[in-house]
């Protein structure tokens, strides 16, 4: 830590390219603060043993890392693509997709749902590879609907199926879904996040079987459908973050309104204090290449500006020849850009929320930074709440979380600005500045004659009370 460090945080997919633990400690190294493990592929079994490689490596890294499961809802895929695995489809010929399982091929398409034919009419556009191909249906007879290729290209066994203007009666949240759920608790994740959420009841299953079972792991909204950009406000306030999923969000609305609801839900998620994450094509290029395209480096830069909390990598990490390079690029692209943020104005943009002691505290704290040159903020926490509202207004000085709770240590890695480590709490109200004072100079946040911010909840180990804020000049 100390005046050169980044405060937009990495998150990276692990895939085939990356599930290896030296690959893992140097993607630690390079600055990944939190993985994610996509349970739309592989099996529960194979996740499990990849974030056991993820806490040996972030061990050996010396660092905590957040682990993120990524649950995938209501999203229609195709099935397996016989052959090599790959189909071509022609422009101008007709393909069918079925509920029947069949192999796939260029003229039958199997899709893992039964009641998929009664989803869809005549006239209704399908599309799949990433959007790339686009079919429209012209028959729909028994398990069989009969398409036909406007937009030919090659699609593989397991693509997602994306049906923009269907209202797809699928259940937000499936029995499978909810088994991927109950695996990552037993894997100990610290973050779950759900796709192809639309409105905010979508979140609900999940939240109560977290509930149901003991667990308050914090849950992200996937925004991916246009309903959920639609329904914004309450997506945000019932969710624990936000991830704009771009992929999904280019495909299931026009792509060139995707910036629009990139810069709008960040905002929102911004006033509510709720982390975001700018996800999918970020450096899409690294997938193959050494060096981004120039365009690739200000996408990241205009999240960045945007005020996204995290910047995600998918395919780069996951399938992508250049793992560590990707993450390190993520990182000097960040490092750069913060050269230069609307840092005070995001303060009075977010502002104090109305009677609010926490918000209060956290306002009066960063306005410190600005007002009076705090080189730092020092923040014990027992549930993270406080620090999550300190990051929220963008301190220009580093944050350091200190927690008793393994846990919250990691769940804080997401968080724009804060570094947290392990650490018990004292108990005395003197000893707690002291010991702040002490882990400020020992993480490199501050030197002797430095002035720092202090929060704190008085009197010390009782949970979920910042009620003190101090300005504190290091001994
Ligand atoms: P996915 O979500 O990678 O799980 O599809 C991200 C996105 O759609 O952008
Ligand atoms: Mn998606």
């Amino acid at each position: 830590m100390g005046p050169g460090m980044r405060s937009t945080k990495i998150v990276a997919t692990i895939g085939p390219a990356s599930r290896d633990p030296e690959v893992l400690e140097q993607m630690i190294k390079a600055g990944m603060d939190m993985a994610r493990l996509n349970f739309a592929h592989g099996d529960p079994a194979e996740h499990a043993e990849t974030a056991r490689l993820i806490r040996a490596a972030a061990e050996r890294a010396g660092r905590e890392v957040a682990i993120l499961g990524d649950i995938p809802g209501p999203k229609l895929r195709i099935g397996p693509v016989g052959g090599d695995g790959v189909a071509e489809l022609g422009r101008g010929t007709n393909v069918v997709l079925t509920s029947d399982s069949v192999d796939g091929s260029s003229a039958r398409l199997p899709v893992a749902w039964r009641g998929f034919a009664e989803l869809v009419d005549e006239g209704d556009v399908l599309y799949l590879a990433d959007g790339a191909v686009r079919l429209r249906v012209s028959e729909v007879t028994g398990p069989d609907v009969v398409t036909h290729v406007e937009v030919g290209g090659s699609v593989a066994s397991r693509q997602g199926l994306n049906l923009p203007n269907v209202t797809v009666s699928l259940p937000a949240v499936s029995d499978e879904d909810i088994a991927l759920v109950d695996a990552g608790i037993d894997m100990g994740l610290d973050y779950f996040a759900l796709s192809f959420v639309r409105r905010r009841e979508d979140l609900e299953p999940v939240h109560e079987h977290l509930r149901s079972r003991g667990s308050d792991i914090p849950l992200i909204a996937k925004v991916e459908k246009p309903q959920a950009a639609a329904n914004g406000e309450e997506i945000v306030d019932a969710a624990d973050g936000i991830m704009i999923a771009r992929g999904d969000l280019g495909i299931e609305l026009p792509i060139e309104e995707v910036p629009l609801v990139q810069k709008r839900l960040l905002a929102l998620a911004g006033r509510a204090a709720k982390p975001t994450i700018t996800a999918t094509q970020m450096l899409e290029s690294m997938v193959h290449s050494t060096r981004p395209t120039r365009a690739e480096v200000a996408d990241v830069a205009n999240a960045i500006f945007d005020g996204t909390d995290a910047v995600m990598l998918s395919q780069e990490t996951a399938v992508g020849r250049h793992p560590v390079l990707a993450v390190s690029m993520m990182a000097s692209i960040a490092t750069a850009t913060e050269r230069e943020l609307p840092y005070g104005r995001w303060l009075a943009e977010r502002g104090p929320q109305a009677n609010n002691q926490y918000h209060a505290i956290a306002f009066g704290a960063v306005g410190g930074v600005y007002q009076l040159g705090l080189k730092g903020i020092v923040a014990p926490t027992n549930t993270g709440t406080t620090v999550r509202l300190i990051s929220a207004y963008r301190p220009r000085a580093p944050v350091l979380a200190l927690s008793p709770s393994r846990d919250v240590v990691r769940r804080c890695q997401l968080l724009w600005g804060v570094t947290a480590v392990l650490h018990e709490e004292p108990m005395e109200t003197l000893d707690l500045i002291e010991a702040c004072a002490r882990a400020a100079v020992h993480h490199g946040l501050a030197s002797v004659g430095d002035r720092i911010g202090i929060t704190a909840g008085l009197p010390a180990g009782r949970s979920g009370g910042t009620n003190l804020f101090k300005v504190h000049t290091v001994e």
